[in-house]
């Protein structure tokens, strides 16, 4: 109690005066972060080791970072959150700068919300609660099993229930979406997410979106999947098997589903390829890319959404684009087909515990649907901001 006491007066010594809030610029490197504030480059960087190296590497632009600086205005402390997870927390000691990697202390709420949709789900929850990231995994979650275009009536209602992470009073990483309801024509159609980590329909069917809308995010579809087409650098006619996402070079390409990387090398034509195996019998390729992402090879399993390679030319490409395909049982298939591919269906034991999970998840959407919730956000405690802790002596 004491000791949390000490932490709190010093942290609010500290965030009153001295600490400085930003927010990580777009395309800035951690070095040439370090240099613009004169920081020493070979014990914060070269003298690191390789992981360490690569850890500093995964810092993302308009991440919130924190200064904290001395009554003479000198750096004592910065930190500069990398992953989920974790930190890079870099400190003053005995004169020198020194480097460490710190876990991310964050806090996690539930939270929920209802509303009544006049327009479409996503512009809806955009107006209602600001965040496009919200609109976002809603409209994701349903996207392959249901179709809001057509079904959609004004005067349906849809309610989430979900995890938001906090750092320091800021909203932190993504949303982490726990259940939803959304009705069409007033029929309720639900999505829960299991003890497994993997979302179900009400039936205990897996739900899951298999494909990401777009492995390429905000990228533009240059070219169609079709068995036949005038292809511009050989004048011939030749099948498009994949789609086409022209984006600038470097962007970052994402693995469109989870799965099992099983080539990423270099392939001819393909320039530099990536080959993810999920399940089922599925497989998406990755063609043209500049590079791989550090730590990306064969056998190495990725996440759904996780960053994998970047956008570039290699190979017979006519400028930088994604070159993406999906394959079933080694065919190519028209990847925009695809709406659901269902994995599993919860049978026995599981199908009981999920029974339980969902019943919870019911009352509290349709308790949220009956009161029309309103979307809130409580601002945490400030008791995280002992994040920047003295170090031990
Ligand atoms: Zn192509």
């Amino acid at each position: 109690m004491i000791r949390f006491f000490i932490l709190l007066l010093f942290s609010i010594a500290l965030f009153s005066s001295e600490v400085e809030n930003f927010r990580w610029l777009k395309d800035e490197t951690y070095l040439v972060f370090l240099e613009k504030h004169n920081l020493p480059t070979k014990e914060l960087y070269y003298n690191l080791d390789k992981d360490d190296q690569r850890l500093t590497e995964e810092v993302r632009s308009g991440v919130h970072a924190q200064i904290l600086r001395s009554s003479k205005n000198e750096i004592e402390q910065i930190l500069i959150p990398l992953t989920d997870e974790l930190q890079v927390h870099i400190f003053k000691k005995n004169g020198s700068y020194e480097f460490e990697a710190l876990p991310i202390i964050s806090e996690t709420k539930t939270e929920a919300f209802s509303l009544t949709i006049d327009n479409s789900p996503y512009y809806d929850i955009v107006k209602k609660t600001g965040s496009k990231k919200l609109a976002q995994i809603f409209v994701s979650s349903f996207k392959n099993s249901l179709n809001f275009k057509v079904d959609l009536r004004s005067g349906d209602k849809m309610a989430m229930i979900y995890e938001q992470k906090y750092r320091l009073g800021d909203i932190f990483s993504m949303p982490e979406l726990k259940a939803a309801m959304i009705e069409l024509r007033g029929k309720k159609h639900y999505i829960y997410l299991n003890n497994d980590e993997r979302y179900y329909d009400e039936n205990g069917h897996e739900v899951e979106g298999f494909l990401l809308a777009s492995p390429v995010r905000g990228a533009r579809i240059s070219s169609y999947f079709t068995k036949s087409r005038f292809h511009p650098i050989l004048h011939k006619w030749k099948a498009h098997l994949g789609i086409d996402y022209a984006a600038r070079r470097g962007t970052p390409v994402q693995a469109a589903g989870s799965g099992t990387i099983v080539y990423a090398s270099n392939a001819g034509s393909y320039g530099n390829l990536i080959k993810i195996r999920h399940a089922d019998g599925y497989e998406t390729r990755y063609a043209h890319l500049k590079s791989f992402r550090n730590g990306i090879r064969k056998g190495k399993s990725v996440k759904k959404g996780q960053a994998i390679a970047y956008v570039g030319t290699t190979g017979r490409s006519t400028g930088p684009h994604l070159h993406f395909e999906l394959r079933k049982q080694g065919r190519a298939i028209n990847p925009l087909r695809v709406v659901q591919v269902t994995t599993k269906k919860l049978k026995g034991k599981e199908k009981e515990a999920f029974n339980k999970l969902k019943e919870n998840y019911d009352q509290s959407i349709s308790l949220h649907v009956e009161n029309n919730t309103l979307f809130e956000r409580t601002k945490p405690l400030e008791s995280v901001c002992y994040l920047i802790l003295p170090k031990k002596v």
